[in-house]
């Protein structure tokens, strides 16, 4: 679905992004890994050995945008275009309102928005002379209701949703189409970590009965990254079970 496309995926070393990188590599992409370092990003382009040649690491500071734009552009250089961009790294947090420090709230909005922007307007400037290029931001259930706790990480995901709806609205004219995917309860390893019992109760209040895997989020991302959905720009796609908070 994906041949001869390039995509570069944030924070693509574990969890939904490995599994993004990995549906996107099955699908003949070329894929290039995000993440916070260079160890990370090298240890899972090992794992990814059988792909060589389609791969490539990058670990630029995403709140940077001179070296973001840098290393985007190597990738237009390497691969000669860069067709899709998923924004997946982000950071969570379950702390209280009582508890929260500027600094901690700071931060969250950083990994989780400011850097949602600063990879969509570098991929957006390459996008633009391309005439075309699919960007896809990963949101959260929690970005529609709201959660009980950690207050900073639903507000990122409501302020991830705005921006995929205007950029879509900004950007269609140029040939990019922007959407988001919203994930439910994931059983990356921070799930994988809970006990069975919790991940069951959990289970129990979904109505599709369990919680969802990486790849049931990549495969949106495939579905939305590729030309199956050329009409389809400004939606946050929901990949939840249909669950409530
Ligand atoms: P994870 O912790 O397994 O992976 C996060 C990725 O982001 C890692 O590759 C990490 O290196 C990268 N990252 C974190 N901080 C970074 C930084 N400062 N610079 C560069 N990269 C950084 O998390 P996950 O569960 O796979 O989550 C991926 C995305 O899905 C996040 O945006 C998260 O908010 C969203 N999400 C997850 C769930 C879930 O249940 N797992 C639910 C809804 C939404």
């Amino acid at each position: 679905m994906l041949k001869n496309k390039t995509a570069i995926v944030t924070g693509g070393t574990r969890g939904i992004g490995l599994a993004i990188v990995r549906k996107y590599l099955e699908n003949g992409a070329n894929v290039v890994i995000t993440g916070s370092r260079q160890e990370t990003v090298e240890q899972a382009l090992e794992k990814l050995q059988e792909y060589q040649g389609r791969t490539m690491g990058i670990w630029p500071d995403l709140c940077n945008p001179q070296e973001v734009a840098e290393a985007f552009s190597s990738v237009r250089e390497r691969f000669g275009s860069l067709d899709i961009l998923a924004n997946n790294a982000g950071i969570s947090s379950r702390t209280s309102i009582y508890e929260y420090t500027l600094e901690e709230f700071s931060k969250i909005l950083d990994i989780n928005l400011k850097a949602v922007f600063v990879c969509s307007q570098a991929a957006a400037r390459i996008m633009k002379e391309q005439g075309r290029g699919v960007i896809i931001n990963t949101s959260s259930m929690v970005g529609e209701y709201g959660q009980a706790a950690g207050c900073g990480y639903p507000a990122t995901k409501f302020a991830v949703n705005g921006l995929t709806k205007s950029l879509a609205r900004e950007l269609a004219g140029d040939g990019i189409r922007v959407n988001a995917v919203a994930p439910g309860v994931t059983k990356t390893d921070m799930v994988a970590a809970l006990p069975k019992e919790m991940v069951d109760r959990i289970s129990a209040g979904i109505p599709l009965g369990r919680v969802g895997e990486p790849e049931d989020v990549a495969n949106a991302f495939l579905y939305l990254a590729s030309d199956s959905a050329d009409y389809v720009t400004g939606v946050v796609l929901r990949v939840d079970g249909a669950a409530m908070v």
